[in-house]
């Protein structure tokens, strides 16, 4: 493990050093932020988690973990972790909730879906930040900020003033650092509300799932589910659209229970209430010079199909090491930007989809005749694999260029000699998986490692990854391999010692 080593701390007096003590602040630590602060911390980037609350989250929320997200969970090490504290689920049913079974095949090791409560993975991956080595201060949350040719001042709501190379908004759907970089947020607002909380209730669970099973026909989302220790999770569509400044009451759940079902199955003693809309944004751009958006804080949709926290982990995924690399001094002049061109896509099909899910749900028998016929094409096992490999994310293929399909796609957790390919990429390098044997990564070695494996499982002679997994370059040309590897990695550094280094 990492220790952190920059325990340096501007002064609090309204001054504030100019040069940064830090190389990134990273506005909330929600399930973005903290995986994007421990991603730069692989590269012993000087990072500050700031985060407006005091404790971590404490509802029980249940997220889906998808399988691209399990795959970079097991990229870093964290997968088992996180299996131990989830429950595994099939695939399948998560397109409009249409039930339909997951196509055989998935071509992933990790081809389920893991049910978990957020404050548990916002967790686990706060504490892998920390344990690489990121600080993470509670109770500070971003009020201001200027940028200049060297770095960002931040400004704390207490008045503290802090100074660092780059400035990351993670602060979730209402963003501060989003609203004050002036970037638009075009979309559309919610249309309807849904009211969400966990309590108990005071009828037998039989007479409960007889009612929910009636009423959901006809309103979505609506149910009443056993969480254990007679706690029920309660999602009922809310009387209107509100501002959301304050959560709502038990008397806002009860009424509405007893609107919609006629009953209001005696619930009390709320453990948490909540409230949550179906408005879809994306930000106009997620970089202004040295601030960056990721997550929530550049995206928002409807929850169906659960994808808002793995598309925010994801984006996470991309920008770290690019990040890095620039304030490590060798990304190459465009690497940054591609942060955006990559991940903008990404979030508009997401919101595309989770549109077409949203009216998918509706009642109304237009969307309903459409639900039917789409139910009949997911027999086609294409349609229904194209679906699943979307909501998933394991079917994106970012833009590099002409050549093979797999270029631009995530390599998959293939075998390798040393076992399987993931455990190769817990330090988030790149990776030459050459079966040729005669390639090298040559200057590139103290952030390219390579791997000389003819018996990998794979169908080219060669591929070049990424440090978030995505395959830059295939072929068996060593200049070629040169030019992707400047192209990727920068210009080559000192060349190797004593060889190349193998991954460890
Ligand atoms: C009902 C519901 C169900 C969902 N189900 C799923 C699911 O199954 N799967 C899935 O992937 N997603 C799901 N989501 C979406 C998911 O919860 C969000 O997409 C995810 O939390 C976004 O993570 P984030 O880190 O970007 O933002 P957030 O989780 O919002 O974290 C932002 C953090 O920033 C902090 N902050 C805010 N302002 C400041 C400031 N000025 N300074 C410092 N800190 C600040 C906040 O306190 C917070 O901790 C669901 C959402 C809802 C409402």
């Amino acid at each position: 493990m990492h220790s952190p080593r920059f325990t340096a701390e501007p002064s609090s007096n309204g001054t504030v050093e100019r040069d940064p003590v830090f190389d990134v602040i990273i506005a909330g630590c929600g399930p973005t932020g903290a995986m994007l602060a421990a991603e730069l911390r692989l590269h012993d980037v000087r990072v500050l988690v700031l985060e407006k609350e005091t404790e971590p989250a404490s509802f029980t929320r249940i997220v889906s973990l998808h399988i691209r997200s399990l795959e970079l969970m097991a990229m870093r090490g964290l997968l088992n972790r996180i299996l131990e504290r989830g429950r595994r689920r099939p695939v399948g049913g998560i397109f409009a909730a249409i039930p339909k079974p997951a196509p055989k095949g998935l071509d992933s090791a990790y081809a389920y879906l893991l049910g978990i409560p957020q404050p548990v993975i916002e967790h686990l991956l706060e504490e892998h930040a920390i344990g690489l080595g990121a600080q993470v201060r509670r109770g500070c949350a971003v009020a201001g900020f200027e940028q200049d040719d060297e770095g960002v001042t931040v400004e704390l709501s207490d008045g503290k003033r802090l100074r660092s190379r780059y400035l990351v908004g993670c602060d979730g759907a209402r963003s501060t650092v989003r609203k004050l970089l002036g970037v638009g947020f075009p979309g559309e607002p919610s249309r309807t509300e849904t009211l969400m909380g966990e309590m108990e209730v005071g009828v037998p669970q039989e007479e409960i799932a007889a009612k929910v099973t009636e009423i959901s026909e006809t309103h979505k989302p609506f149910w009443l589910r056993p969480f254990g220790g007679g706690v029920y999770s309660v999602v009922v569509p809310a009387a209107g659209v509100s501002d959301r400044a304050e959560p709502p009451t038990l008397e806002d759940f009860q009424q509405r229970l007893r609107t919609i079902a006629g009953t209001d199955f005696g619930v009390h003693s709320p453990r948490w209430l909540s409230r949550f809309g179906d408005a879809t944004r994306l930000a106009e751009c997620y970089r202004v010079g040295r601030v960056l958006l990721a997550g929530d804080a550049a995206h928002i949709h409807p929850p169906a199909g659960g994808q808002g926290l793995n598309l925010g982990v994801q984006d996470a995924f991309n920008l770290g090491w690019k990040l890095a690399a620039q304030i490590r001094g060798w990304a190459p002049e465009t690497l940054l930007d591609t942060y955006q061109a990559e991940r903008h896509p990404v979030a508009r099909d997401v919101l595309d989809n989770t549109r077409a899910q949203t009216e998918l749900t509706s009642a109304e028998p237009g969307p309903q005749a459409v639900r039917r016929l789409l139910t009949e094409l997911m027999d086609l096992d294409e349609v229904n694999r194209h679906l699943i490999e979307k909501i998933t994310a394991i079917g994106i293929r970012y833009d590099f260029g002409e050549g093979p399909d797999l270029l631009g796609r995530r390599l998959p957790d293939i075998d390798v000699a040393q076992g399987r390919l993931y455990g190769l990429l817990h330090r988030g390098r790149g990776l030459l998986l050459d079966r040729t044997e005669r390639l090298t990564v040559g200057g590139w070695s103290d952030r390219v490692d390579h791997l000389a494996d003819p018996t990998a499982a794979l169908d080219v002679p060669c591929v070049l990854l990424r440090p978030d997994g995505h395959v830059a370059w295939i072929g068996d040309d060593q200049q070629d391999l040169d030019d992707h590897l400047s192209r990727w990695f920068g210009r080559p550094g000192l060349p190797p010692q004593n060889g190349e280094r193998e991954p460890g």
